[in-house]
């Protein structure tokens, strides 16, 4: 019977799909290429041609409970349209949902990115075993998830969980991308941890860092591998931009907890694979900025479990939470 869940994962490179069983097993998995620059019709053939793909692998329809897909950018839930993709051109004003299920004649549910990352760590990875948690992932931008009783929260117009736009200092010199003052996107992004490194660096010219070594004085080229790299090697300059990271983090997260109290804080993304000078940053700074910290203590603070298929583990999982379909 219908004992699978297709998950596809769109991203502007790669369309990652696979067959996620009940117990949250991934059975078969497929990744194709995205194909985006060859325009809408190429690149929703891709996905197309992956479901179908899927299906049959499954045992065809009647094995199949639904198709859940998760996209980056905006994504009216309702109607499954893909407001906005930057890396999907002409994805703009697609119904995702409703054309797959024209074709394939099975239920589909599309999500953005960062809430399926958050509830397939919920139901699956790190935070399984608890009912509430707050998903954070650090990459080139800071997307959140909220994840109330195993459901992702949506708000009442489908747009909330936008935690990396919560801005930590509205006198700061940064603009985020979506206009505000000092988000903590704009903060503590891999991009914003690179230019934070290179402003050290510009004011501390004299100063000596494995930075300068790794790039050969070419600060352009710094990336936030180098500067974890240069930290663990014991560089000054490294490990400040760091700890000043931990700390941005840590002032944001501790006002999060405040407001959700969460049963655990799952961190993802490239950032978080600094590992454990970060979170012992975090962890400290966060309990000097909420207001019981007492209790805030007692929440564990871990990393995603989830690697390159959590995508995938989402999409599937938005055939599990709704609680119609468990
Ligand atoms: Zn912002």
């Amino acid at each position: 019977m219908q004992e699978y869940t297709v998950g596809v994962d769109v991203g502007g490179t790669k369309v990652a799909g696979g067959l996620v069983t009940p117990e949250g097993r991934l059975t078969k998995s497929f990744v194709v290429p995205t194909r985006a620059n060859d325009g809408v019709k190429t690149s929703f053939g891709q996905v197309e041609t992956l479901v179908e793909k899927l299906i049959r692998a499954a045992g065809g329809k009647s094995c199949v409970r639904g198709i859940g897909l998760c996209s980056p950018g905006a994504i009216d839930r309702r109607t499954g349209l893909v407001i906005n993709a930057p890396n999907l051109p002409g994805w703009e004003s697609l119904h995702l949902a409703r054309e797959l299920e024209k074709i394939f004649g099975l239920p589909a549910r599309v999500e953005n990115d960062a809430n399926t990352a958050g509830l397939a760590e919920a139901l699956y990875g790190a935070g399984a075993g608890y009912r509430d948690i707050f998903y954070v992932t650090v990459s080139t931008g800071i997307g959140t998830g909220i994840i109330i009783d195993r459901k992702i929260y949506h708000g009442t117009q489908g747009v909330a969980g936008e935690g990396g736009h919560v801005s930590i200092d509205y006198r700061s010199p940064y603009r985020c991308t979506c206009g505000t003052l000092g988000c903590i996107e704009v903060l503590a992004s891999g991009p914003a941890i690179v230019r934070r490194a290179r402003v050290k660096l510009d004011q501390e010219h004299a100063a000596a860092s494995l930075l300068r070594t790794f790039t050969r004085g070419n600060l352009g080229l710094i990336t936030p591998e180098m500067i974890e790299r240069a930290a663990r090697a014991g560089d000054r300059i490294a490990q400040e931009i760091l700890d000043e990271t931990g700390f941005f983090l840590g002032v944001w997260l501790g006002g999060m907890i405040t407001l959700l109290d969460p049963g655990a804080v799952v961190i993802g993304g490239g950032v978080a694979r600094i590992g454990k000078p970060l979170f012992s940053k975090i962890r400290q700074t966060l309990l000097r900025y909420t207001l019981n910290p007492k209790l805030a203590k007692k929440i564990p603070i871990v990393p995603a479990k989830l690697k390159q298929n959590v995508g995938v583990y989402g999409a599937a999982g938005l055939f599990r939470s709704n609680g119609e379909a468990e």
